[in-house]
């Protein structure tokens, strides 16, 4: 017991990017002593925050902020239905929150809590992508130019760009593509840049869950002289099951798990090894405390963490991640896919990239901070997301 209460916990919504962020400031008793929590998820905004304001802090205000695991498991059980995206984004928005005070009442970096650093800096991979190969090469280019030595490499958007598909008469709105273009086109892209750039660069691709089953085996299998660092997201979660058919055929790396909510989705991939990378997005799981469980479970099996690291995670999300991998033995490799000069006025104290790896500050907590009257000025917006109706050249829609 600290004797320090939880006073108030407040939602601050924010798009300095155009892309809503849900942050969660948690206040105490104690004078100027708060935490920050990420609770985005992006597309269903006020969601997260009346789960947060409406039923978090009657159920949270007045408890000792020093009980995570308590406070956890509290909130995780309080509405008998659990282990949604909503309810774990509100769950985590709090919990990291709690990291971040417990790290400020011992006067450490979150990192030293969790059992000290495993490494100095933490290895990121970037994006690389462009309408046509010459633009891609050009990206990539920029990249080592800066050291950065992982980097990740898409020909136009996920699932590639579509060209010329013959479609049905009356067909529908939405982002097409063609799997089996896409498929050709991103083996034209591997063999193209490693022929400009050879191999002692580390290349990934994100197949965004956009093939079926039995094309994810060859894919998968087709890459294999290119020897990629990691192929991401090969196959949706409800078609797990294919990796055993991809795994007794090829050895690509296999790293999966942004869209995972329950730890069911994970735990038979890792105990029979059917990944090798485990890229969870933090706070879709209920933030640091269950991430920190999962990263210490792949440990005993070899599994390696690569969180979940794109746009559609605040700077306080992605300063829990850089924590994270700075202790996990099992670290892999951290997604980074930058912080605008204008987030970082938002959200002073971001972690800072430096030549391909990215550093915490020494702070005590999570050393990042909100300035909320700037917040303000970066409104969100409540739409229809779009960019998620995926289809197929026949209309059919496919996961996104
Ligand atoms: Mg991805």
């Amino acid at each position: 017991m600290s004797g320090i209460k939880i006073r108030d916990v407040r939602v601050i919504l924010t798009a300095p990017e155009g892309i809503n962020l849900i942050v969660v400031k948690v206040e105490t008793t104690e004078p100027e002593l708060y935490g920050l929590g990420c609770a985005t998820f992006a597309y269903r905004e006020k969601s997260v925050l009346s789960v947060v304001e409406d039923y978090l802090k009657p159920l949270l205000v007045g408890r000792d902020v020093a009980d995570i695991e308590e406070l956890w498991q509290l909130m995780h059980q309080n509405a008998y239905w659990r282990n949604d995206g909503i309810s774990n984004n509100a769950i985590s928005g709090v919990d990291i929150a709690l990291w971040d005070i417990k790290g400020k009442m011992a006067g450490m970096p979150v990192y030293d809590l969790l059992g000290g650093k495993s490494r100095t800096g933490v290895a990121v991979y970037r994006h690389a992508s462009g309408k046509g190969l010459d633009e891609i090469l050009e990206s990539i280019h920029r990249f080592m130019d800066k050291k950065v030595r992982h980097i990740r490499i898409q020909w136009g958007g996920y699932g590639g760009e579509a060209k010329s598909l013959n479609k049905p008469e009356g067909v529908l709105e939405g982002r097409y593509y063609c799997p089996d273009q896409y498929r050709h086109n991103a083996l034209r892209m591997f063999d193209y840049v490693r022929s400009k750039i050879g191999f002692n660069i580390e290349l990934l691709h994100d197949t965004h869950e956009r093939l079926s089953g039995i094309d994810a085996v060859r894919l998968a299998k087709e890459l294999e002289p290119y020897k990629l660092f990691f192929l991401e997201d090969v196959l949706s979660p409800e078609q797990g099951e294919w990796l055993k058919q991809l795994r007794s055929q090829t050895c690509t790396p296999i790293a999966i798990g942004e869209l995972f909510n329950n730890p069911k989705e994970w735990d038979y991939l890792i105990t029979n090894r059917l990944i090798d990378f485990i890229r969870v997005h933090i706070s879709q799981i209920g933030g640091i405390t269950p991430a920190r469980k999962l990263a210490i479970f792949c440990e005993q099996f070899g599994v390696r963490t690569a969180w979940h690291g794109p746009g559609d995670v605040s700077p306080v999300g992605h300063s829990a991640n850089i924590h994270l991998d700075m202790t996990a033995r099992n670290f892999g490799i951290q997604e980074w896919s930058g912080i605008s000069e204008v987030s970082e006025e938002v959200f002073p104290g971001v972690p800072e990239l430096k030549n391909g790896y990215v550093y915490p500050n020494q702070k005590p907590g999570l050393g990042i901070d909100v300035n909320e009257e700037l917040a303000k000025k970066y409104p969100v917006t409540t739409r229809i997301t779009k960019w998620t109706q995926t289809r197929l050249p026949d209309g059919t829609l496919n996961t996104p």
